[in-house]
């Protein structure tokens, strides 16, 4: 979940609000004088239960906690962003802190930039590149696969790195915190790759954020990465995650496998949806970087390392994604590489082939056991009812229990019993546990509004909708960080100009916008139908705030004169959207019907 939901789930509008203005509350409304306008009579409403207000008097302005508390104290969305988390007692990760770090951070990514350049034509044209070049040729690479990742060559040079980006204006102190240099024991620096075929590595925004470097000759180790940097952490990082976003989520499946090359080969190959975990276990904050694509995952390992993957962590990525993980077994230590090199027909194969993992386990425990035997049996029970208690989903929890009643021939009565015995021991991977107050905020209202994102996505995807002549108004978008991000749409020349108006908090919002995955034709058709059906939200809602706004009112003995401004409100509302059905009936009723 993001900060920002966590804010929103956290925070209760109405506690917000009564620090501000006095609020008398009816039913599920409360009602106030409006703190920003002069009012002698309250026509300021919080709706508790959509945790949005609205002012049906002067301003007739509105919106979530975010708007008014931006509103209120006079500070943009960060600003509210922050206060409110502190009030929640959310701690907001580092990323997400304001300017100083943040221009630090660019910094680190400019200079991987340069590097992964500079390195990339030395492989191309250098002659000392010359044996990386046929190394690189004679794996069957192409050249444009070459260009797309950005391979590179480091020199066999202490300093040639180091120069050229010092040349460009980085300090020593630059690079050695991005992980490039590394200091030596006399105080100076020098490079850290060197005579090496180089990776760089990519977060989803296509940023580079470190590298990964294979040994050209016999150096040790064979391969190095870059240090865990204020950029790169690669417990968090997917080698290829960059190139494979779209696939993954068009395919609706990620398939993780371990090394560089086997990213590579597949993509080559056609096979997009690959990432590796760059190294052998996958992490949990891998999993959770891959969930917001798809939740559907293979691993592709060698039958020794996925059998601990399996008995280790298998279940708690399942947990993690609240969906089965796959596994593909390897023949013969063979990698995912060399088995594509091979024959891609057979690794379409294995792809169909792949396991569920707890089924995986169960294969595995059992081959090495005779279940005709008292004490196998006990020992099959004792390996594999930890994993089954671990499964969250009761349903798959059941059928795995009835799994093993059936191979070890006892009732499914007996291992229930002793399941229950058994607490998921504290040193596996679980999901977090729930945080307090959860109960009462699973009530709470889903904070995703489909509408608003679908429109977004088509005006940040589809830059030619700018000219479109008919624009929603920021006020449509009841969601404080969609309205910030059509707001900065609005003002913004370009993506990268967009993100830089908008407060860090926002940028993976943002950036889901703007992989979500859309229709591919019509798209003007769809926009406008998308256009009209937020307009017709925004209304319908207005109309059933003021509802609830009249019934308190009514309730409250308002005066007649209220009262009449209300009802003249809700004619206005009954006009446009009067207008909306009209529209709607004008263009046919079949299109653009997604959800
Ligand atoms: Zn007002």
């Amino acid at each position: 979940m993001s900060v920002i939901d966590e804010v929103k789930q956290r925070i209760d509008i109405s506690e917000v609000v009564s620090q501000y203005v006095k609020l008398t509350k009816s039913g599920r409304t409360f009602r106030g004088l409006c703190p920003f306008h002069s009012e002698k009579h309250p026509s300021f409403f919080v709706y508790p239960e959509r945790q949005s207000w609205h002012c049906f008097g002067a301003c007739n302005a509105g919106g979530d906690v975010f708007s008014f508390v931006m509103k209120k104290e006079g500070i943009d969305f960060g600003e509210a962003l922050r206060l409110l988390a502190q009030r929640a007692g959310i701690a907001l990760p580092s990323r997400l802190e304001p300017s100083a770090k943040r221009d630090e951070q660019e910094r680190l990514y400019q200079a991987n930039e340069a590097a992964a350049l500079y390195l990339h034509n030395l492989l191309l044209n250098s002659p000392a590149g010359e044996k990386t070049r046929s190394y690189v040729a004679s794996r069957g690479l192409s050249p444009e696969t070459i260009a797309s990742f950005q391979l590179g060559f480091s020199p066999n040079s202490w300093e040639a790195l180091k120069q050229h980006l010092v040349e460009r204006g980085y300090t020593e102190g630059e690079l050695l915190t991005a992980g490039l240099v590394i200091e030596t024991e006399a105080g100076g620096t020098h490079d850290r790759f060197r005579n090496r075929l180089m990776f760089p590595i990519s977060d989803i925004k296509g940023r580079i954020t470190g590298f990964g470097a294979r040994a050209l000759d016999d150096s040790l180790p064979k391969y190095l990465n870059s240090p865990q940097t204020p950029v790169f952490d690669k417990s968090n990082s997917l080698y290829g995650i960059n190139l494979a976003a779209a696939a993954i989520r068009q395919q609706n499946m990620v398939v993780i496998v371990e090394g560089y090359t086997d990213v590579i080969t597949a993509h080559q190959n056609g096979f997009n949806n690959v990432v590796a975990s760059m190294g052998t276990a996958v992490t949990e904050k891998q999993v959770s970087g891959v969930k917001r694509l798809t939740k559907n995952m293979a691993l592709a390992l060698d039958a020794d390392a996925a059998g601990e993957e399996a008995m280790l962590r298998g279940v708690g990525y399942e947990n993690t994604l609240d969906a089965e993980v796959k596994v593909i077994i390897l023949p013969g230590g063979k990698d995912p590489d060399d088995v594509i090199k091979e024959d891609t027909k057979m690794w379409q194969k294995l792809l169909e082939e792949a396991l569920p993992i707890v089924d995986y386990t169960f294969n595995m425990v059992t081959t090495e056991l005779d279940l005709t035997k008292a004490k196998d049996k006990s020992l099959a029970v004792d390996k594999l009812l930890p994993i089954i208690a671990e499964i969250k989903d009761t349903v798959r929890q059941a059928h795995y229990l009835q799994k093993l009643a059936r191979l070890v021939n006892v009732t499914e009565r007996k291992l229930e019993a002793a399941l229950k015995g058994i607490k998921p021991s504290p040193g596996k991977r679980q999901v977090e546990e729930p945080k307090p107050k959860a109960i009462a905020q699973a009530l709470r209202p889903v904070f995703s509004s489909p509408v608003e994102e679908y429109c977004l996505a088509l005006l940040l995807q589809h830059p030619e909708l700018k000219g479109y002549p008919e624009q929603p108004l920021p006020d449509y978008f009841q969601n404080s960080e969609n309205r910030e991000i059509f707001i900065a749409w609005q003002q913004a020349s370009d993506l990268s100009s967009l993100r830089d108006k908008l407060d860090p908090a926002i940028w993976e919002h943002l950036d889901y916008l703007i992989t979500k995955s859309l229709p591919p034709n019509q798209i003007e058709e769809k926009y406008a139908d998308a256009a009209l059906r937020l307009r017709e939200g925004f209304l319908r809602s207005l109309a059933t705030k003021r509802e609830a706004a009249l019934a308190l009112e009514a309730e409250l003995g308002g005066t007649a004169a209220e009262l009449a401004k209300l009802e003249e409100q809700g004619i206005e509302v009954s006009l446009q959207l009067g207008e909306v059905f009209s529209k709607k009936g004008s263009k046919g009723r079949s299109k653009g019907a997604e959800k």
